[in-house]
């Protein structure tokens, strides 16, 4: 039915904060995020997850599952991206979306939405690894600041987020209900230049401490 999926994970507890999530990962993006760990499937290297597995796992086990989370890649690249949000909502499903905010798409169709917002705007090259259109970055924060459930995420990268980044962020999404400073992992990265040693845990507290003024609720993921 669905061609393009790359993955699926029958039940996680980490993608979804407070639920069981299913998660299916969608292949492709339009960014080249030089500390990105899901690259095999930014480039589709991957073979493609029978959507008939899937299925039976929800036919089987649906009740269990709270809702279901859509990653990648960049799933509002993904074709049949509306036609499978409607499949899972039809099978009672709530949907959480992670996106990099660079398409768009209309967010008001899922119910939970997790954007990135990667480096300050005038530096955003510098962490999507490719040319962005900013404009579209500050479309979708509005946006996704007008839903009912939603979070801005930022991996805290060095050499690419440092404090002055944290506080330019701040400005753009300020007064956002939840923004995550998430650990930077540089074990599998997409360039080798990026193997490098992650931040101390106290330099991620001064950074959350300066978040804290611009937003209702900031967490840290991964220390
Ligand atoms: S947006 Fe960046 S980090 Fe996310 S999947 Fe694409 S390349 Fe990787």
């Amino acid at each position: 039915m669905f061609e393009g999926i790359k993955g699926f994970r029958e039940a996680s507890f980490l993608d979804w904060d407070g639920k069981v999530a299913s998660v299916i990962f969608i292949g492709g993006c339009n960014f080249r995020c030089p500390f990105c760990q899901n690259y095999p499937l930014v480039f589709n290297d991957v073979p493609d997850y029978p959507f008939s597995s899937i299925q039976s796992f929800f036919e089987e086990n649906g009740d269990f599952i709270d809702g279901v989370v859509i990653t990648g890649g960049e799933p509002t690249m993904y074709k049949d991206i509306e036609e499978l949000c409607s499949f899972l909502k039809g099978k009672g499903f709530e949907i959480k979306l992670d996106t990099n905010g660079s398409t768009d798409f209309d967010y008001s169709t899922v119910d939970y939405v997790a954007m990135d917002v990667k480096a300050s705007l005038e530096h955003y090259e510098r962490a999507a690894g490719v040319k962005v259109n900013t404009e579209r970055i500050k479309n979708s924060i509005k946006k996704v600041r007008a839903l009912k459930e939603y979070e801005f995420r930022t991996t805290v990268v060095p050499g690419i987020v440092d404090e002055r980044s944290i506080e330019s962020i701040g400005k753009e999404i300020e007064g956002a209900k939840l923004w995550a400073l998430q650990q930077f992992q540089g074990e599998h990265v997409l360039d080798e230049r990026f193997k490098i040693r992650p931040y101390e845990r106290d330099k991620i507290m001064r950074m959350k401490d300066i978040a804290e003024s611009y937003v209702g609720e900031v967490i840290v993921r991964g220390i």
